[in-house]
């Protein structure tokens, strides 16, 4: 019998922790405000900043959303992400990816203050988390350890296979899996005898970004299973995971939708809390 990790539920216990943070810092005077730049009218990022508007507004966050049209400039953009990092209400900045194919997202996201960051994408803070000297940890991996962390699993002397090496998601989950004492493999396209790799794991993380991907036979009996994936699978929404074969073998799996998705935004809260906790001097 295995246990479902539910991202609703543990993404709401972070939610309803940070709402009461927030609430005590406005009793101190001290707002908390997170900018989210968009650019251009890609549809997914339109939803996902609509989505973390409507975060912030249920948390007592205050949100300010910049609609920039697609034919901004790298300077126009710079030039706001400026004022941004020097505006006092403003302790988060976001700017949704991907950016339109004439901005260098490497640039622009250099530009953020690092103390603002709160995607954690600025080299500084990804200098940090591979050190293990950080505050904002990148939302999706973060959102993983935190449902282990809620579940009890433990991941000290662990067998932890992560699927994907990508900078948002692949290697800092690694990082963080590593920071908790876990023995981690990193797998990617060009891994040899992937099943085999994953049939060794005692927790099984997937972020590849292919419907179906893990299947029942790469996974050991047992294994906590955490499905990163969001993928369109005939019209509908599903993870890595063969998750109807996958789950009977597991001790403990996510669902998609429901299970990492909603944590990432709720992290994204925690990090925008987090700054507003440092640029005030109470961290
Ligand atoms: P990327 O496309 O950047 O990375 C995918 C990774 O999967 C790469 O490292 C790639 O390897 C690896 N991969 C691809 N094919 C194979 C294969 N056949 N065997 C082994 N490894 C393979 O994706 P992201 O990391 O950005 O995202 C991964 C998934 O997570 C996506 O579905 C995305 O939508 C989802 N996601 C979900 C979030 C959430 O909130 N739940 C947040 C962010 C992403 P290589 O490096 O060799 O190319």
């Amino acid at each position: 019998m295995y246990k479902l990790i539910d991202g609703k539920v543990i993404s709401a216990a972070v939610k309803e922790r940070v709402k009461n943070e927030v609430a005590e810092l406005k009793t101190k005077g001290i707002t908390v405000g997170l900018a989210v730049i968009i650019v251009g009218e890609d549809p997914a990022s339109k939803v996902y900043v609509s989505n973390k508007k409507k975060a912030c507004e249920a948390l007592g966050i205050l949100s300010r959303e910049y609609a920039l049209p697609e034919s901004t400039t790298e300077d126009e953009l710079l030039n706001l992400i400026t004022k941004l990092n020097a505006d006092p209400e403003i302790n988060g900045i976001l700017c949704q990816l991907p950016l339109p194919k004439h901005l260098d997202e490497k640039l622009i996201i250099n530009s953020i203050d690092p103390e603002k960051d709160v995607d954690a994408f600025h080299p500084v803070n990804v200098g940090k988390i591979m050190i293990g000297d950080y505050y904002f940890l990148p939302c999706t991996p973060a959102g993983v350890m935190e449902m282990l962390k809620y579940e009890g699993i433990e991941v000290e002397g662990k067998n932890c296979v992560v699927i994907g090496r990508s900078n948002i998601v692949g290697k800092p989950m690694n990082m963080l899996l590593l920071h908790k004492n876990g023995t981690v493999t990193i797998c990617h396209s060009r891994t040899k005898n992937l099943a085999e790799i994953c049939r060794n794991a005692d927790i099984l993380v997937a972020a590849v970004g292919k419907p179906n991907f893990v299947t029942a036979d790469m996974v050991k009996d047992g294994a906590v299973v955490i499905d990163v994936g969001i993928n369109r699978l005939d019209g509908k929404l599903c993870g890595d995971v063969d998750f109807e074969n996958v789950k009977e073998k597991s001790s403990a799996i996510t669902p998609v939708p429901g299970g990492v998705g909603p944590m990432t935004i709720a992290m994204l809260m925690q990090n925008t809390l987090t700054a507003a906790k440092k640029h005030n001097g109470l961290i």
